[in-house]
């Protein structure tokens, strides 16, 4: 039986503000009525075709973000670690958690599902791994919006035939597996990042095609989270093709202004913070002083038994725990949104789709200005 279709000043998924992208509704559709498109704001939302739409409301009545999620979040453990194995962890975004529990569920016959940049390196999609060496792919931070495709009903097949399944995405990407699935898997296990904010899609594509033509060659590798040997620090990095090389502080590049500064606008009041995560552990960079690993380490939040079976069962991994009290204040996205900030309205405002210079360069104030000026003159020469 139809449901009548929701009044106009009612709360849908197609005027929702709060959309956090992850395509719960798309993947629940019985009809496939609903397709992500770059909105206006240049992230990607929900569009309905209507000539398809059977107006069953289940799109609505599942959104994460139109429910109230549960607080159901505790911490039972804190624990920092690190691959021992230095050429591992070298090319993780921090400590290696994520690869380490990976190769856990896979050496246990399951499957790990992921984000991985696609091969030209412009888009960024949650995919399915199945072979230890595959985990390579996901390794790395994806700053931006990533596309599902079909992983909610691949991850839901998998859990009816028994396989074990390691689901790791973002705190928003997590609430829309489980409001997708409306059930409790014994196995699903899901691991979520703690989370700073995404930049735009279109912004990344733009940036990627941006650099291929300043440097005339297409890029090889792109990584937001290089540790280099020299001075242990992480930045930007772009390989092309014919071997040339940009490397660049995150926080002084033009990529790191877009991260930092323009965010999906849902992240500026994220649902799934604090007590409402949803995972049975989150993860994240350790910053810890006390003891010092070369390259990053992870710092992982430990939500129930699930967690901290999968936590403590991870090999080659040196772990220790941490006292809650002395890092709950060290990271701020564990529990806090990005705030609003007179740079990012402006960004916001002057983003017209193509100019990723210019947009940052207009958007500061006088000082700003002269420093990205001097800055750009500093990296020219250097
Ligand atoms: C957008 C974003 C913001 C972040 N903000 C913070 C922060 O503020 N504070 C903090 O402590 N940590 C933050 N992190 C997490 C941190 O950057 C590392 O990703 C995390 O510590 C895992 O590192 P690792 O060495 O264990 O992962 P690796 O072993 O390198 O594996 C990387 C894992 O991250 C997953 N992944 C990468 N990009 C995405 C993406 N876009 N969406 C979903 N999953 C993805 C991959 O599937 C893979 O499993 C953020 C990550 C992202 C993607």
């Amino acid at each position: 039986m139809k449901k009548v279709s929701k009044m106009n000043n009612e709360l849908t998924i197609e005027n929702n503000q709060k959309c956090t992208g992850c395509e719960a509704c798309k993947s629940v559709c019985p009809m496939g009525a609903i397709d992500m498109k770059i909105s206006d704001n240049h992230f990607s939302y929900p569009v309905i075709d209507k000539e398809k739409c059977n107006e069953c409301g289940l799109c609505n009545d599942i959104c994460p973000t139109i429910l109230k999620p549960k607080s159901s979040t505790h911490n039972i453990g804190v624990y920092e670690g690190y691959f021992a194995d230095a050429n591992k962890r070298v090319t993780s975004a921090s400590g290696g958690l994520a690869t380490a529990l990976g190769e856990k569920i896979i050496d246990s016959n399951g499957v790990v599902f992921g984000v991985s940049y696609s091969d030209d390196f412009k888009k960024a999609e949650h995919i399915e791994i199945k072979d230890k060496k595959e985990l390579e792919r996901l390794k790395g931070s994806k700053y931006f919006e990533s596309d599902k495709n079909n992983c909610f009903q691949n991850v839901k097949k998998h859990l009816n035939n028994g396989t074990t399944v390691l689901y790791i995405g973002l705190p928003c990407d997590i609430a829309g597996l489980k409001a997708y699935l409306r059930k409790e898997y014994d196995n699903l296990c899901c691991c979520e990042l703690i989370c700073h904010g995404v930049t735009s899609q279109d912004v990344h594509k733009k940036y990627i095609e941006y650099m291929e033509g300043k440097f005339n060659e297409k890029v090889l590798l792109f990584n937001t989270r290089y540790q280099r040997i020299e001075d242990d620090s992480q930045s930007l990095r772009v390989l092309f093709k014919n071997g040339k090389e940009f490397k660049r502080p995150m926080h002084h590049s033009l990529y790191g202004e877009f991260f930092y500064h323009f965010d999906r606008p849902s992240c500026y009041n994220c649902t799934f913070k604090g007590d409402y995560r949803q995972a049975d552990l989150s993860i994240g960079d350790s910053w810890c002083e006390e003891e010092n690993s070369l390259y990053g380490k992870s710092i992982a939040y430990v939500h129930n038994l699930k967690g901290e079976k999968l936590m403590q069962s991870v090999d080659g991994f040196k772990i220790r725990e941490l006292n809650f009290s002395t890092v709950k204040n060290d990271n701020p996205s564990i529990n806090n949104s990005l705030p609003i900030t007179k740079i990012s309205l402006k960004m916001k405002k002057y983003y017209d789709g193509k100019h990723l210079k210019w947009t940052v360069f207009r958007s500061k104030n006088l000082t700003g200005k002269i420093k990205f000026c001097l800055r750009n003159i500093f990296y020219l020469i250097k």
